[in-house]
Order: C-alpha cells, then structure tokens, then sequence
C-alpha cells in the first residue's frame, strides 16, 4: 500500500493538508482513502462533470477533492448533519480557492435530495458519492439515481464494511449495505462494478 500511494497519489497540496489535519480527528476513520478519492475525481474529469453531489461530507476531504475536479462553474451539493466537522475543512476549501463551487447543506441529506427534485433537478447531476448513514442507504441510492443524468456515476462507500457484509448477523448498517449490494447487483437500470478498494466501494453507471 505504501508502495502504491507512493507512486500513485497526486494530492493537491491544500487536499494532503486537509488529509494530515483530518487525522488529528478522534473521528478520521471515516475519512474516504486518499486513492479512492483520486479515483473518483478522474472519473468526474473523465466524464465532465459539472454537478456534484456529497452525501456525508465529514471534514469535507472528498469534497475538496471533487471540487478540485469540476470545472470553475461547477456545484457539489455537499450534505452533512454536522456544521463542526465542515468547518475543519473550509479553511483549506479557501485555500485551494474553490469554496464557491462547494454548497453545503446542514440537514438530513434525504430532505437536501428531496429539495433538489422538488426543484425540477431531476437528470441534472453528473457524479453522486453516497457516504453518510448506512441506514438510509437504499433511499439515498434511488433518489440519486433520479437526480443523476443518463452516463452519470454514483459511487457507494463502504460496500464491504470492514468485512462484516460476510456475517451481517443483526446488526443494522450491515443488512442495509448488505442489502444495497444484492439490489445493485441485479438493477438492469446501471452498469457497476465492485471494488476492493478502500472499504470497498460500488461504481454504478447510469444508463
Ligand atoms: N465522505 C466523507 C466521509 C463522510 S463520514 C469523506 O470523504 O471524508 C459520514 C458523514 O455522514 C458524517 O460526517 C455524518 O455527520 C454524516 N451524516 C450522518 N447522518 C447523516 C444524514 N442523515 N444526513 C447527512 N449526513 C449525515
Ligand atoms: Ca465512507
């Protein structure tokens, strides 16, 4: 692995401050891994991304990193419950230059994605990465694939959940991602892939 980032990670620099700032946190586990990130960002350049959406922004890692991606008239809509982990992140937002590209809703993401089709938003975004609470999983997934345009990208975190989507038992943020998984894996609306990477993450292309 470090083999790997050594040869592999291209981190803007306000992007591996965030990074090292973020591990300071009691809480930087949920931080997506730095080459899942520059995967995801290649795949917005590479389909022109313009409009984005962040569903659990935490200090906001991911979301700098994308906004970094899009073009200068480019929007993240970023969700997240909790002001005080995005304000760890905007300085360096700032710092990168790019915080007007960066919207940040404090609320549950699911009214934020409702808001949005009320709003006539429907096939309007180009990139979706699902990363908050593992319970709502399955309503995040069919609002963003309202949301997303025809050869638009979602990407779900957090697929393989450190290994317990193997034995889920009771617990219930295992059964909603295990759950996620097998529908995603016969929805005839997407091409996806599952990938090893970080903990696990499905691609899912909208056809
Ligand atoms: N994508 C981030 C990590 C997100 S961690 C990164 O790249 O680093 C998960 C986040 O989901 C947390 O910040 C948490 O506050 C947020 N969250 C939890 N429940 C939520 C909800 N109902 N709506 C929106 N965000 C939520
Ligand atoms: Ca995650």
């Amino acid at each position: 692995m470090d083999y790997v980032l050594q040869n592999s990670l291209r981190e803007h620099p306000a992007l591996k401050k965030l990074r090292k700032r973020t591990l300071q946190d009691e809480r930087y586990l949920m931080m997506v891994a730095c080459e899942q990130a520059q995967l995801m960002a290649n795949l917005a350049k590479l389909i022109k991304a313009k409009n984005v959406i962040e569903i659990g922004v935490y200090t906001g890692y991911n979301t700098l990193n994308m906004a970094l991606a899009i073009p200068d008239d480019g929007k993240i809509i970023a969700c997240d419950i909790n002001l005080e982990f995005a304000k760890i992140g905007m300085p360096f937002w700032k710092e990168a230059g790019v915080e007007h590209k960066i919207d940040l809703q404090i609320k549950p993401a699911a009214e934020t994605l409702d808001e949005l089709l009320e709003a006539g938003k429907a096939e309007s975004f180009d990139f979706a990465f699902i990363d908050a609470d593992k319970l709502n999983y399955g309503v995040y997934y069919e609002k963003c694939l309202q949301l997303i345009r025809k050869g638009g990208i979602i990407a779900v975190d957090n697929v393989l959940w450190g290994g317990s989507v193997l034995n889920p038992g009771n617990d219930p943020d295992t059964l909603s991602i295990v759950k996620l998984n097998e529908k995603i894996y016969r929805d005839s609306r997407v091409n996806m892939n599952m990938l090893t990477i970080g903990d696990g993450v499905t691609l899912v292309f909208k056809l």
